[in-house]
Order: C-alpha cells, then structure tokens, then sequence
C-alpha cells in the first residue's frame, strides 16, 4: 500500500506521518517512512536545490522539472523497491503537491504536468492520500513557530498560499476516493486519529 500525506504548510503533515506510521508498525506491518522531495540520496540532493533555491529563485518549469527527477529518483530507489517486497509506504509529499504548488500555486498548465507525470511515474498513483487542510493564516503561524524550519515558502504571498490550499482541495474533489481530506485544525490526537481510521476503513484486511 502507498499513502501519501499532502497539504500547505503548517498542516501537521510530518507530526501525522510519523504517528500513523508508528500506529501501523503496531499490526506488525513493515512500513518505510519517506518524503518528498527527496527520500532517496539521490532525491535528497536535489531537495537541497529546491529549498535552498537559486539567488533568483527557480523558473516555475525548471522547479516542476527538479521535482519530477527527485521524484523518478525516489520511485525507484525507495517507494517501488519497498512496495515490491510487500512493504507499506508512507511518504509526505508527493505528486499532489507538484499539482497545488507548481500548477495551482505558481500557475504551470495542469495538463503539462500529467504530461510530466505520466513520464515519471507511468499510471502509478497512490492508494490513499490524505489533505491536511487549515486555514492559510494558521498554517503559516504554525510552519513560523517551527525550529529550524525551511523558510521556503516566506518568499511567497499570502495569495499563493491560497490557491495551493484551494488546488488541493479541486484535486481532491476530482480524484474522486483516492483523496480525503482532513480538517487540520483539530489537536494532534484527534487528526491522528481520524488519519488511522480512514487508513483502517480503506484497507480493512
Ligand atoms: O513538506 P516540506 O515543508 O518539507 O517541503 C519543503 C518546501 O518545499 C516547502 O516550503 C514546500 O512549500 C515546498 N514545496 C514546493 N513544491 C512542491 C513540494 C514542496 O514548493 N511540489
Ligand atoms: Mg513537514
């Protein structure tokens, strides 16, 4: 099974994994914990260069570009290998967060990036994917109150910010049951909680 934790910043997504994924080792199943970008050396290298930019920032193409590598990086020295040998995956981040922030957020034409997609990861897509949803102003208070946090997403504006939330949320509604989404307001127990019951619902055996 492959689940994917996506959402805006400041939504708990790193917090969750790390509980979900510490709630399904308790059934004994074998579970490989990643990210995107990045969750492979190779990946990981590339996610320098994306959150640590250019002086210039990157051009929207050449991001959705690095991210796709790191991305087909990731697919075959982690997720794909893990997935193989009966392994659950649970990654923060993946496609969906190219969809909002590289087409909703930065405007690239979605269709390129199924394109882009398509090329990457043939028709694989996750079996479940969770959004963390909050609104912008709380989740930008909480990624700011994080240490040592990648202060990434500050060069951007509060209306970016928006359309990401608001690309996550037309993706959910379009991909129809591979995605909920989950209100990220609620305490860490609760939304930990709610996560593991989908998670249980979806995959009953
Ligand atoms: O999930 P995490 O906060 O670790 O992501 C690192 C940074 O990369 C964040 O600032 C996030 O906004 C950004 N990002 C992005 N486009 C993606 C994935 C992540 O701009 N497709
Ligand atoms: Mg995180």
């Amino acid at each position: 099974r492959f689940l994917t934790l996506e959402g805006g910043e400041g939504g708990g997504k790193t917090t969750q994994r790390a509980r979900l994924v510490a709630a399904l080792r308790q059934r004994g199943l074998e579970v490989v914990e990643t990210r995107e970008p990045g969750g492979a050396p190779g990946a990981e290298a590339v996610r320098r260069l994306l959150v640590e930019g250019t002086p210039d920032r990157w051009d929207a193409r050449t991001e959705a570009l690095l991210h796709a590598a790191a991305r087909r990086d990731h697919l075959v020295r982690t997720v794909w290998p893990a997935l193989e040998r009966g392994a659950w995956v649970v990654s923060d981040r993946f496609a969906d967060s190219t969809r909002a922030y590289q087409g909703a957020g930065h405007g690239l034409p979605l269709a390129d990036l199924e394109a882009l997609h398509a090329f990457v990861c043939g028709g694989f897509q996750p079996d479940l994917t969770l959004i963390l949803d909050l609104p912008v102003a709380e989740g930008l208070a909480r990624a700011r109150g994080r240490a040592g946090a990648e202060q990434r997403y500050e060069q951007f504006d509060r209306d970016f910010h928006e359309r990401v939330r608001q690309g996550f949320l037309d993706l959910a509604r379009e991909a129809g049951g591979r995605c909920r989404v989950i209100d990220a307001r609620a305490d860490v127990e609760s939304v930990h909680h709610r996560l593991l019951a989908l998670v249980l619902a979806a995959f009953p055996d």
